[in-house]
């Protein structure tokens, strides 16, 4: 059993549609048993939520405008592809009747002038809803049988709208049971990505990017050999491509792995999107549809590499907020008040780190929080502030993390010195650094303008010297 996920630019035009046809045809012949997932085509989206979005706030254009752009984009790629015009009559009629209630819907939203998450998780989901059956035609249009099915009626999840969580027993009961016999009658199911619903049936979202989130839970549920998620890049590459040109697809990274680079700024899975492939032991390919037969990655749980470095990913527009003073040495409790005070404006720490002298406190976060992270600081350390307990707090903006992942680093001596003589060499100056206890990460901290380069030395320190 094999399940097949396709993102937004793997739909997002005629082209891109036939081609991935052929990639679920040509899977097909591999393993009869194919679930395919599909997001909304590309951008549409963002249309739909920025038109509910104008309605509250008033205005009407957007959505009337969206309603027919969407029209045209669907139907030109049901024009190009379904070539049988009974076909081609009934998916016209039917995202016909799905814009039209998405024009309802903004209309009551705009007469309302007020969106709730619930009415955004409706309106959000319309793409989904209009692509997986236009994707359903067009394989029956190719040969291969197929039925489009909505995951509203078998992902189950909570009502946290806007990211919910599926609860994994009523799912798997319920896909089984619907997609099973349909599999056996050799029929290619088509599942919406994205949207679910609760036990009632009110419509939820995974939150955005969740069609990978739907193609882990329902290959968790069929207990697929494999995930697959097809997207517009040849699989996780050691560094960002644009970086350096002479990056490289890595064919093999753990969970743990994939996660970390996630986690800083790699554009791969994630984690809380896998997870239920991870609890299931499931492995997961990424591959690009634009080039099936390239390179691709897969994540398995665990791989046998000592010794390496995997990938180098930065994360910008950060700011580095330090709290200073003799005042701290010895003093307990103001590590925690510090972070209760950036939970408090809900603000993301991505990277913390304390020198040993215990002099200074200073941590990441995005640099859109930090004027909040300060106000916050000062006024929850105002006392030691006055006492001079604490210097000061302040914040280092237009600062980049460079995150060097591996799990193979662990144990492994003189991956620092070599991460540290390649950014030496280089005259780039280190702000702060942070290592993992896991190990699978070191973490930089530069000043932006010397992110790419340091990217670049790192990237050259451990594999092709040709940058
Ligand atoms: N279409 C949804 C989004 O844009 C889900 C997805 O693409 O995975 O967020
Ligand atoms: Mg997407």
């Amino acid at each position: 059993m094999l399940v097949l996920k396709f993102g937004g630019t793997s739909v997002g035009n005629t082209q891109a549609f036939a081609q991935t046809a052929e990639i679920i045809a040509r899977a097909r012949q591999k393993d009869p048993n194919v679930v395919v997932v599909t997001s909304a085509m590309s951008g549409v989206t963002n249309i739909l939520i920025h038109a509910a979005r104008s309605a509250a706030a008033g205005h009407e254009q957007p959505y009337r405008e969206a309603r027919s752009d969407l029209l045209l984009k669907h139907q030109l790629v049901a024009g190009q592809l379904i070539e049988d015009g009974v076909e081609r009559a009934a998916y016209g009629r039917l995202i016909d009747e799905r814009l039209r209630s998405f024009e309802r819907l903004c209309q009551s939203i705009f007469v309302l002038g007020e969106l709730t998450t619930r009415g955004l998780d409706v309106v959000s989901g319309v793409g989904e809803r209009m692509a997986a059956p236009l994707l359903s035609a067009v394989l029956r249009a190719n040969g291969v049988d197929s039925e489009w099915v909505d995951a509203a009626e078998i992902v189950v999840t909570d009502a946290a709208y806007g990211a919910a969580s599926p609860l994994m027993e009523p799912t798997c009961a319920r896909t089984n049971a619907r997609l099973r016999p349909l599999l056996e009658q050799g029929k290619v199911p088509v599942i919406t990505g994205f949207v679910a619903a609760t036990a009632n049936g009110i419509a939820t979202t995974l939150g955005r990017g969740g069609s990978d989130y739907s193609a882990a839970i329902l290959g968790a549920c069929l207990d697929a050999d494999e995930v697959q998620i097809w997207t517009d890049v040849d699989g996780v590459l050691t560094t960002d491509p644009r970086i350096v040109a002479t990056a490289e697809t890595l064919p093999e990274l753990s969970y743990i792995e994939a996660a970390e680079l996630a986690y800083f700024g790699a554009k791969v899975l994630h984690p809380k999107t896998i997870l239920p492939a991870i609890e299931a032991s499931i492995p997961i390919r990424v591959a690009n549809t634009f080039n099936p037969d390239g390179p691709s990655t897969l994540v398995v749980p665990e791989v046998d590499d000592a010794g390496s470095v995997k990938a180098i990913t930065a994360i910008r527009h950060l700011s580095l907020v330090n709290v200073e003073g003799r005042g701290m040495i010895g003093v307990p409790g103001i590590a925690a008040r510090t972070f209760k005070a950036v939970a408090e404006v809900d603000a993301n720490v991505l990277m913390i780190s304390q020198s040993s002298s215990e002099q200074s406190i200073c941590f990441a976060v995005p640099e859109s929080d930090s004027a909040a992270v300060i106000e916050a600081l000062e006024e929850e350390l105002s006392q030691e502030l006055q006492r001079h307990f604490i210097d000061r707090v302040r914040a280092h903006h237009n600062i980049v993390i460079v995150a060097v992942v591996g799990s193979g680093m662990r144990g492994t001596p003189g991956i620092a010195g070599k991460v540290f003589s390649a950014l030496g060499e280089a005259e780039i100056n280190v702000i702060a650094l942070s290592q993992g206890s896991s190990e699978v990460n070191i973490s930089l901290v530069v000043s932006e303008e010397d992110a790419d380069e340091a990217v670049r030395r790192i990237h050259g320190a451990f594999f092709n010297q040709a940058d």
